[in-house]
C-alpha cells in the first residue's frame, strides 16, 4: 500500500459516491432500528467533504484527512458525525506532515482512529456499531504485512452482515435491545462502503 494525496482524494471521492447511490439504503436502516437519518447524515456530510477537497491543494495525507475530519464534525450532526470526524483527526494526528502512506502507517493510524472512536463512544466490539466492522479491519491489516486488499474488502462486507444477528448495546439502537437484532448496522453499512472504496482505489 501507497497511500498518497492523489490517491487519498480517490478515496474519499468513491466513498462520497456510494454514500450518495446507497442514502436511502443507509436511511433504511436506520429506520428500522434509529431515527431515520444515517443516509441523510452521511451524504451531507461526505458531500460537504468532497466539496471542500476537490477546491483545495494539499501537499500531505494528513492535511486530507484533517479537512475531512473538521468537515464531518461541522456539517453532520448525529454521533455519526463527530464519531467519523474523531477517526479522520485521529488518522491526520497519525500521519502528521506524510506525503503519502504505507500500509504499516496506516495501521498505526487506523489503530489511534479506533481508540478515538472509543474514547468519544464508549462502545466495544459486538455492541453493533461500526466498530464491529473497523475493529476486524485493523485486525486483519496487523497480521498481514502486505494485505490482500480484496481480503478487506471482503472482510468488511462479511464484518457489516455479522452486526444483524447482534444486539444493540450502544447508540440509539440500543433503546430497541432484542428488537435491534434481525436489521445490519447503519454506522457499520457505511463504514463498509468506506473501506470498500479505499480497497477500490488500492487494488485499481
Ligand atoms: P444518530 O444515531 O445520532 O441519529 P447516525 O444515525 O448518523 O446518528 O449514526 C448512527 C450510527 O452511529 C450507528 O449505526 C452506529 O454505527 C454509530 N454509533 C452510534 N453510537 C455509537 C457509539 N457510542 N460508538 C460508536 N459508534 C456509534
Ligand atoms: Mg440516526
Ligand atoms: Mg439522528
Amino acid at each position: 500500500m501507497n497511500l498518497t494525496v492523489d490517491k487519498t482524494l480517490k478515496w474519499i471521492i468513491k466513498a462520497n459516491e456510494k454514500i450518495q447511490t446507497n442514502k436511502t439504503y443507509l436511511t433504511s436502516l436506520d429506520q428500522a432500528i434509529g431515527d431515520g437519518d444515517h443516509g441523510i447524515n452521511m451524504a451531507r456530510g461526505f458531500q460537504e467533504v468532497v466539496k471542500k477537497l476537490s477546491s483545495s491543494h494539499y501537499e500531505t495525507v494528513s492535511d486530507c484527512f484533517k479537512d475531512v475530519a473538521m468537515t464531518l464534525m461541522s456539517k453532520v450532526g448525529g454521533a455519526s458525525g463527530p464519531i467519523f470526524g474523531t477517526a479522520f483527526l485521529k488518522m491526520s494526528m497519525a500521519v502528521k506532515g506524510k506525503e503519502s502512506i504505507s500500509q504499516a502507517e496506516f495501521t498505526r493510524a487506523l489503530d489511534d482512529a479506533i481508540k478515538g472512536i472509543i474514547h468519544r463512544g464508549k462502545a466495544s466490539e459486538g455492541d453493533k456499531t461500526l466498530l464491529d466492522v473497523w475493529m476486524p479491519i485493523l485486525r486483519i491489516l496487523q497480521e498481514n504485512d502486505d494485505v490482500d486488499w480484496d481480503v478487506i474488502d471482503h472482510s468488511a462486507k462479511l464484518a457489516m452482515e455479522a452486526t444483524k444477528q447482534r444486539l444493540a448495546k450502544k447508540g440509539r439502537a440500543a433503546y430497541l435491545k432484542e428488537r435491534s437484532i434481525g436489521h445490519i448496522d447503519p454506522g457499520s453499512a457505511s463504514s463498509y462502503y468506506l473501506f470498500q472504496s479505499l480497497a477500490e482505489v488500492i487494488t485499481e
